[in-house]
């Protein structure tokens, strides 16, 4: 989320497309040695995958995080330093991975909010990093979710599953001199049709806690105000916790996340 056209997060039940369609049939990875969330703006990782990386990172997985814009539409305030606000959000992003227990590497692509392309020269960007940093699992955004009106959650969607392409077969950029690396598998977060979940029991809090990094957020992606006091962070708290009530439900577990699984990359 985290741009100024982002619905913010209700304060109601969810309205998510993923409610009612898909029929999860999968549970629980094997912890990866090594994931890759990629993430449209600082925040979407957490917000879509936080618990799930939460629950890997204490089961020793090294977790890094891809952004792939500089979140410098993330603010209502027309007369923001927007260079400022570029800054305040990266060390946001740094400071909820760590509470995530996130020790993999933090990468910011760095373009323009708002005006992401899924372009050879993006593609080519996450690729690489898919080389270097050899994850055996990659989460990011579904780019088939339907009505979906952001398009840089849509192209960091096409810039995942195209750029997961570009890494494993060796005729693909040879001039990176890197090996070609292929994943084991893909988790889709905001997933049209959710196939698979993540037990996330245990992990609420955490979420909850890498969420509230995003101070900058707080009043056009949480509903929250700018300076919040307990019982609104509580209220926060219990928001995140009940949306992973409600997915939880639909895959008969108290507490989880849901994604669209794919094997075999
Ligand atoms: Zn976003």
């Amino acid at each position: 989320m985290s741009t100024s056209s982002h619905a913010p997060i209700g304060t109601g039940h969810i309205n998510h497309g993923d409610m009612n369609r898909g029929h999860i049939t999968s549970h629980n990875l094997p912890i990866p040695q090594r994931a890759l969330a990629i993430g449209a703006h600082p925040d979407d990782v957490e917000l879509n995958a936080g618990a799930t990386l939460a629950k890997w990172a204490a089961g020793g997985c090294e977790v890094s995080i891809l952004v792939c814009t500089d979140g410098s539409k993330g603010t209502w305030d027309p007369h923001a330093n927007l260079t400022e606000l570029i800054a305040t959000r990266q060390a946001e992003q740094h400071e909820s991975a760590r509470r995530l227990g996130a020790v993999g590497d933090i990468v910011f692509l760095g373009h323009v909010d708002g005006e992401l392309d899924s372009d050879t020269q993006a593609r080519t960007q996450v690729a690489t990093n898919i080389r270097k940093l050899t994850p055996d699992v990659i989460l990011g955004h579904d780019p088939w979710k339907r009505w979906r009106l952001h398009p840089d959650h849509r192209n960091a969607g096409w810039l995942t599953t195209d750029g997961i392409v570009a890494a494993r077969d060796p005729h693909f950029l040879p001039e990176l001199d890197l090996t070609p690396h292929r994943p084991t598998t893909l988790l889709l977060f905001e997933a049209d049709e959710p196939d698979h979940a993540e037990d996330t029991a245990g992990y609420e809090a955490t979420k909850t806690n890498a969420l509230q990094a995003f101070v900058s957020q707080y009043e056009t992606t949480f509903n929250l105000p700018l300076v919040p006091t307990e019982p609104h962070l509580a209220e926060f708290h219990q928001r995140i916790a009940n949306q992973l009530t409600q997915k939880g439900a639909q895959a008969s577990l108290s507490s989880a996340e849901l994604f669209k699984r794919i094997d075999n990359l």
